[in-house]
């Protein structure tokens, strides 16, 4: 009995032991038995990239496969290549770039490898390689550092120079006012006019479209002329904040409100003072007592370019207002819960203090301008300061910028940035808004706008 148990808890050792190394010998005799002849891509942009490789094995190569990742994502994707089954193959991928659902950004950094089948049952993975796929038809400078490369074609030095200046000098800025460090190097790609750039960015595009910015892959592509270039460093700027503060906060639980995602962009762009593009039309609504509610705010702005403008312009002025008042580990400690995919309120209570409308109220406080109607501040003060110069069919502060044409949309926008364009500066504003007005989206026509309507009121 004594050695008949022995014996039994023996043999699923030795069966172990047998399977174990009649496993590396196998997987020794795969990788040998296959061979990878030479690997090589080339890419045309917006065309093709293509992956090719030439295998050799003891037994018939049955099946090839490419796969490919965008670096820093999770998922990989899949692929048949093409080949005909035998001992030595040249196999092929080709990732059609003509096709909108397959779109890649320039810049973009992917993340490729075969796995080769015999027909014998042996299987080889190659080593993983990089690729970055950029727009060869144009001849890019570049300037370069740890943080970002900057690609421009037009413009000389000079323009590339104070570009990268300022993206950097803005870098600076999201690190001591949001707490908020680059998570991976980004790139900016400068286009010199509006058709080159339709031309790099997906044809899914709108055509009033002067740039987007794309998260996932850390790209940031925009329209600037040599003649356009304060405008150009302003939206370089504005984008690639939304890039940075998407890198740092996305999660699957829930968005930043608008007002704070847009507002962090607009105070970058001019932390010292609101930027004239916005300053009129918030400085005029401030002196009617006409603002939007940051609830409002915190959904998609509006469509009307006069109140786009003006929420930019609010939402830019409420982001100073709390890194003077509540100081930058505040605003730091804000992104930080919200990085957690907390509730607009609950966020606001834990890092500041004050709910959305505690934070409104503080906020128009500063202003001079009374508490909205309704709220506990409203309460405590009342009777409410009427509206001074309140012009007849002027919106209300409070609910009635809803009905002025808020956009009744969810809080809380989808995971990931959408593509945020900015203006076409010849271009008119779009009419309706996809999902949320689309950033910038025609600015400088909105401005015009704002102008007349400024001057109107005065
Ligand atoms: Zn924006």
């Amino acid at each position: 009995m004594v050695r008949l148990t022995t014996r039994r808890r023996r043999t699923p050792v030795a069966i172990i032991i047998f399977l174990l190394t009649a496993w590396l010998v196998s997987t020794a005799s795969a990788q040998e038995s296959i061979r990878v002849v030479n690997s090589t891509w080339t890419a045309e942009f917006r065309q093709h990239i293509t992956f090719t490789a030439q295998f050799e094995a003891a037994a018939e190569i049955t099946e090839v496969n490419l796969f490919y990742r965008i670096v820093g994502r999770p998922a990989a994707s899949r692929n048949d290549a093409d080949f005909t089954p035998g001992t030595s193959v040249t196999a092929e991928f080709v990732l059609d770039q003509t096709k909108p659902e397959n779109y890649l950004p320039p810049g973009t950094e992917l993340e490729y490898w075969w796995k080769i089948t015999t027909a014998d049952g042996n299987q080889l993975k190659t080593e993983r390689e990089t690729i970055l796929y950029l727009d060869n038809r144009y001849d890019w400078q570049t300037l370069e550092n740890e943080r970002l490369t900057l690609y421009w074609y037009e413009g000389g030095d000079s323009f590339g120079q104070r570009l990268f200046d300022r993206a950097n000098e803005a870098l600076d800025t999201l690190e001591t006012d949001f707490g908020i460090k680059l998570e991976k190097p980004i790139r900016i790609f400068i286009y010199a006019n509006h058709g080159d750039l339709l031309g790099a960015i997906s044809t899914a595009s709108q055509e009033w479209t002067g740039g987007q910015a794309f998260p996932d892959y850390g790209v940031v592509v925009i329209g600037i002329s040599p003649s356009q270039l304060d405008w150009g460093l302003d939206a370089t700027t504005h984008e690639m904040t939304h890039l940075v503060v998407h890198q740092a906060t996305d999660n699957p639980y829930g968005d930043l409100p608008r007002w704070l995602d847009e507002g962090i962009a607009v105070y970058n762009e001019n932390r010292d003072q609101l930027d004239e593009d916005f300053r009129g039309i918030f400085e005029a609504a401030v002196k009617q007592n006409a603002l939007m509610t940051l609830r409002t705010l915190s959904s998609p702005f509006p469509a009307d370019p006069l109140k786009a403008n003006l929420a930019y312009g609010q939402s830019g002025a409420v982001v100073k207002f709390i890194i003077d008042e509540y100081g930058p580990e505040a605003m730091a400690k804000l992104l930080d819960i919200f990085a957690e995919g907390a509730l607009y309120d609950e966020a606001l209570q834990e890092a500041l203090g004050v709910d959305t409308d505690g934070l409104d109220n503080a906020f128009r406080a500063s202003l001079g301008l009374p508490p909205l109607p309704g709220t506990a501040d409203a309460a405590a003060e009342a009777p409410a300061v009427p509206a001074e110069d309140q012009p007849a069919g002027e919106a209300q502060p409070g609910e009635s910028a809803a009905e002025a044409g808020q956009e009744p949309a969810p809080a809380g926008e989808p995971a990931g940035t959408p593509p945020t364009p900015a203006p076409a500066p010849p271009e008119p504003a779009p009419q309706t808004a996809p999902l949320g007005l689309p950033c910038l989206a025609g600015l400088l026509p909105v401005l015009a706008l704002g102008m007349v309507w400024y001057t109107r009121q005065k």
